[in-house]
């Protein structure tokens, strides 16, 4: 594939050449990564969620904004004011973690629901292998079961996550509080269960968000919790030469406008005209309820922009442009815009309420912005030396058995090589923080990253990485034997193909006595198979 110079992508200031220029870190930082082809030249319609997608909010400080607001709630509701005392610590939590409500416990799980890690007591106090037994004997959950296990998909969760770990510190360590088996505290009269505590973190969670708390934080200190990034216009301005755009966000409107009033007004190149931030779209739609927008959605209203107040009863007239439209669904949006689900890239941060129902529904084309790219680059790359052990490791693995079929008896000791594996993942993990990586554990990939190559198209650290292609570029992901996360892939499952036996699963490569395995492919960041302009 070849790279994209200045001229061919024609963006001023805004090069793959510019981000080469700052080093191999950045130049990946830079990139668009491939799932599945998408020629962009079939793209008639963009669309863009609003928050963390087009609107980046900084971190840690935003996270730390709704942590003190849903502390502060808490709190407010009875909790002990000891809870005052725990501030956000941005080193714990990650995207993607499963909050088990019967014991309290947070959880890492793979796409099958095989647990990775499990975290009780906040800090480094992860329980021991013997404890995740005596919790969960399979190492395994039902993750379909929704009324017990809760995943924390969105950046939006990273406050919510760790203040649910901040109240099981809090009562697993507080001396008036008595535990019960394993699921409840005493204090007198008061009966306190994980369940309890979780449903409290999320009514607080609610609260901030629908009593407008948060978004009135957020405005009264823009400059300190919405990073303006003057590529935002430049990319909806050269898009809308080329396609149509929209926006579908959750927000209201007046928070919507707000957020795009700072992003696009105002934040343009000296000398270029000052445009409404309407102006960067052909439709506006607020209060889309996503992911039930991708689905019956809900009634279509116009809004008064002049009051922010919805217009009554529901709108059936053709696309009116500089109108601003609340709720409605993706088969109305298709239909003002007059283009088919195929012709549509949906940009957006949430795995679940934009990708994979845009993708499982109406068969959008979609990019995750997945914003903690940039650091998983970054510790993929100062932290390589680790990965290559463990490849060399594999190597040593491959000539203990490379004489051996299954007629052979004996048992070649291979303890030292596992002990090994696990001291390296547990060093990987811990450099990404307390609760590891996004994507993988080890050589193992998270739920998340199963869901990122099953259901984004494309992805990337940021939107205006589509600033470095040319929009008639083809995004072509690299032929592969199999995928790496087939639909219903089942723990150390093994394909024969011809002499060769392939296996999914990595961790049971050493029990199950195989003849070559495919590790090195588990032992690739996901993004690092993708072909990509810069490469
Ligand atoms: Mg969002």
């Amino acid at each position: 594939m070849h790279v994209a110079s200045e001229d061919t992508a024609g963006h001023q200031a805004l090069t793959c050449a510019d981000a080469g220029r700052h080093g191999q870190r950045h130049r990946r930082e830079a990139e668009v990564f491939v799932n599945r082809n998408v020629t962009l030249e079939n793209i008639k319609c963009y669309g863009f969620d609003m928050d963390y997608t087009l609107a980046i909010y900084k971190s840690p400080e935003y996270e730390s904004l709704g942590f003190e607001l849903m502390r502060d709630r808490m709190v407010s509701v009875g909790y002990p004011h000891e809870m005052l005392r725990y501030t956000y610590d941005p080193s714990f939590p990650t995207r993607g973690l499963v909050i088990d409500t019967t014991y309290g416990n947070l959880l890492k799980v793979d796409t099958n629901g095989n647990i990775l890690l499990c975290s009780h007591v906040v800090g480094i106090q992860e329980i021991l292998l013997e404890d995740i037994h005596k919790y969960y004997p399979k190492k395994f959950i039902q993750r379909d079961d929704t009324d017990r296990f809760y995943i924390l998909n969105t950046l939006f969760n990273l406050s919510e996550t760790y203040l649910y770990t901040c109240l099981v510190d809090f009562f697993t360590r507080c001396t008036r509080y008595t535990k019960c088996v394993k699921t409840f505290h005493y204090y007198g009269d008061l009966f306190m269960s994980f369940r309890s505590m979780f449903h409290d973190v999320r009514d607080a969670m609610d609260f901030i968000h629908n009593s407008g708390t948060l978004k009135e934080q957020t405005i009264k200190n823009l400059e300190k919790y919405v990073i303006k990034d003057p590529k935002i216009p430049l990319l909806l301005t050269q898009i809308k030469e080329v396609a149509k755009v929209f926006l579908a966000t959750n927000s209201d409107y007046n928070y919507t406008e707000v957020i795009m009033k700072y992003l696009l007004e105002n934040n343009t190149n000296p000398g270029s005209s000052k445009k409404s931030w309407r102006s960067y779209f052909d439709l506006i739609n607020v209060d889309t309820r996503k992911p039930l927008f991708f689905a019956e959605g809900t009634v279509l209203r116009q809004v008064d922009t002049d009051t922010g107040k919805l217009r009554i009863g529901t709108y059936t007239g053709g696309l009116q442009h500089g109108t601003v439209y609340s709720g409605g669904s993706s088969d109305i949006v298709c239909d003002l815009l007059d283009v088919k689900g195929k012709d549509i890239l949906y940009v957006g941060d949430h795995i679940f309420g934009d990708i994979l129902k845009s993708k499982k529904r109406q068969g959008w084309k979609t990019f995750l912005v997945v914003p903690e790219l940039a650091k998983e680059l970054q510790l993929w790359e100062e932290k390589k030396n680790i990965f290559e052990e463990m490849k060399r490791l594999d190597v040593f693995l491959a000539e203990y058995y490379k004489n051996l079929d299954s007629g052979n008896q004996d048992c070649p000791d291979i303890n030292a090589i596992q002990t090994r594996i696990k001291v390296l993942t547990y060093r990987m993990d811990m450099s990404y923080g307390q609760m590891g990586s996004l994507l993988r554990s080890g050589s193992r990939q998270t739920l998340f990253a199963s869901q990122l190559v099953r259901y984004a198209d494309l992805y990337s650290s940021t939107c205006v990485n589509l600033l470095h292609y040319p929009f008639n570029y083809l995004f072509m992901a690299p032929p592969v034997l199999v995928r790496p996360f087939p639909s219903h892939v089942h723990e150390n499952k093994i394909r024969q193909v011809n002499l060769g036996i392939f296996i999914n699963n990595p961790r049971g490569h050493c029990s199950c006595g195989f003849f070559r395995c495919l590790m090195s492919q588990h032992l690739t960041l996901l993004h690092q198979t993708s072909q990509t302009i810069l490469s």
